[in-house]
């Protein structure tokens, strides 16, 4: 038997100092009780939003009638799933994914220079290779039904931001963000991605482990 790879954190730690949307509201852990001041234990009371950081984006996130996180099927979190490079500096484009022969409900993550850039600079890179509308579109039309990006959001920052959430959700494919490759090879793995039980979230932050497959 081939020996089995090892899970690979993909996710971002979550602490105050880590990558935000502009003008989204800061992450904090603050202590509640501490040990040192006299409690009998440590906790800590932690503000983010539901989009910080590693997290998925439900349809309710950009689609008034849309399904909250609740719907999420465990299907779309947990099995085989494709880690494709893009090497365009500036969108994920059809032309890159032509080749790719993507099936229906096929998991899809893209690494980009957002792993090795985007996440060292010292804030928000407004810069971030996102997947430009008609990608989007191409994707809905091979049927992908989870994909994966390695900066905070799928549409750009300039460009596609509305657009491409809402071909996306507007499809039902379900969307992680926020994922850190730079230590991931290009290949086939297994996905396991597990959003916080938010009720009625339009997003949660989630963990998520890759294990690259033999085939
Ligand atoms: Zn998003």
């Amino acid at each position: 038997m081939a020996p089995r790879s090892e899970w690979l954190d993909v996710s971002i730690p979550i602490t105050p100092a880590m990558h935000a949307w502009p003008d989204s509201p800061p992450t904090t852990v603050t202590p509640h009780l501490a040990i040192a001041q006299g409690d009998v234990c440590n906790v800590s009371t932690i503000h983010f939003n539901s989009h910080c950081g590693t997290h998925m984006d439900a349809p309710l996130h950009f689609l008034a009638k849309g399904v909250s996180m609740d719907a999420l099927p465990w299907d779309a979190v947990i099995g085989p799933a494709r880690l494709i490079e893009v090497t365009d500096s500036e969108s994920i484009k059809p032309a890159a994914l032509r080749r790719l022969k993507l099936k229906a409900g096929a998991r899809v993550l893209f690494k980009t220079r957002n792993s090795t850039r985007s996440w060292k600079k010292p804030g928000f890179d407004k810069d971030f290779v996102y997947i430009s509308k008609e990608a989007a579109a191409y994707l809905v039309d091979c049927g992908v039904q989870t994909v994966g990006v390695d900066y905070l959001s799928v549409g750009g920052f300039y460009k596609d931001g509305i657009e491409t959430h809402h071909i996306l959700l507007g499809a039902g494919m379900w969307i992680i963000e926020g994922l850190d490759f730079r230590k991931a090879q290009p290949g086939n793995h297994d996905l396991l991605c597990l959003p916080l039980r938010l009720l009625g979230a339009d997003g949660a932050p989630a963990r998520c482990l890759i294990r690259r497959r033999s085939r």
